[in-house]
């Protein structure tokens, strides 16, 4: 059945290619994004609500006038290292401002919400691959201001009986099959586009952040998982809440790739040499995070498609050559 769905943070990354999917399957599309991060561009024509996620009467005039049954929340600044040392950004935007989302949503009655979480929440984990059951203790302010929301959650659905789904990603990466829309941060920092960026001659190097870690070559390994993959998963979660459903589940492909295999898969994609050069470890960086993700798959009846860092890679290729300048905005 057709939802009216609300896609905070809908023209950054992850929710523009959830926005993509949920148009194509039919459901009425509604992006609210203040344009900090996420690009006009990448969302679909006529359906983008500029605001801001502290801006509660406008939250509320949304969900109000296009009568939203659903939320999805992705608006958050994601950057693990900047959360080290400008933490206060971390908890206003990604703790305060999803406060304000869940309080304008209780206002209005909408008591549905698909949260993108992150792996980052389990800290360091005991046990690789991860389960859901692994303890969550984060080693950086990221890390913790998702995991606070998370807390949040469970009491709203426990208190207020809203159903929600907390999905923890891992290494979301790669781009839509069409070139249409893909990875674009200002500043970039993130592996793979880096990895691209010189390829396309936009950088001279790449470097590696430590190769001392405890895993067999050195580098830290992470499951990059498809951002095609995360929108399914998504439209899946929404489709099964119902009033005090509580989901939180692994979004991974299962596997681990280090940084010098992937370094080495976009040589492969590529052709150019890419040169990589070691540096520093980077603070707040688990050597292994790799998940689990049979839960999702069960509970989700979802299975990534896209299961090898090479296919991922490729999609991510065909986006920055097409966009050699990302949305150019
Ligand atoms: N990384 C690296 N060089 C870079 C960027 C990232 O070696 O220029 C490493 C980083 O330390 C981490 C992995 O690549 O181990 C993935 O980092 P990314 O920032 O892409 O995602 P994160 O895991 O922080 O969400």
């Amino acid at each position: 059945e057709k939802m009216k769905v609300l896609l905070c943070g809908g023209a950054g990354y992850v929710g523009s290619h959830a926005a993509k999917l949920l148009m194509h399957e039919g459901h009425e599309v509604w992006v609210y994004d203040n344009l900090s991060e996420g690009h006009r561009a990448a969302v679909p024509e006529g359906r983008l609500i500029e605001g801001d996620l502290h801006d509660r009467p406008a939250l509320e005039s949304a969900l109000r006038e296009k009568k939203i049954e659903a939320v999805m929340h992705f608006a958050a600044s994601c950057y693990v290292g900047v959360s080290v040392t400008n933490p206060a950004e971390y908890y206003q935007n990604n703790v305060v401002g999803t406060l304000s989302l869940l309080e304008s949503m209780r206002a209005v009655g909408v008591k549905r919400l698909v949260f993108s979480s992150t792996c980052a929440t389990y800290g360091v984990p005991e046990i690789v691959p991860i389960t859901e059951a692994e303890k969550q203790e984060p080693i950086n302010p990221y890390g913790f201001t998702k995991l606070i929301i998370e807390y949040a959650l469970a009491d709203y659905s426990r208190a207020y009986g809203w159903g929600y789904a907390a999905l923890r990603y891992f290494n979301a990466s790669g781009a839509a099959a069409d070139g249409t829309i893909g990875e674009d941060h200002d500043p970039e920092t993130h592996l793979i586009p880096l990895v691209l960026e010189v390829a396309l001659g936009k950088r001279e190097n790449v470097k590696i952040f430590g190769d001392d870690y405890p895993t067999p070559d050195g580098t830290c390994i992470r499951d990059y998982i498809h951002v095609d993959d995360l929108a399914t998963a998504h439209l899946a979660a929404l489709e099964q809440l119902k009033d005090g459903t509580q989901l939180k589940l692994n979004l991974g492909t299962g596997s681990g790739a280090s940084v010098l295999e992937v370094i080495e898969a976009c040589r492969h994609v590529t052709g150019h040499a890419i040169p990589a050069v070691v540096a520093p470890r980077r603070e707040g960086d688990p050597p292994a995070l790799v998940a689990d993700a049979r839960e999702a798959n069960r509970v989700l009846q979802w299975q990534p498609k896209h299961k090898e860092i090479g296919s991922i890679v490729e999609s991510a290729w065909g986006w920055h050559q097409k966009h050699p300048e990302g949305y150019g905005d």
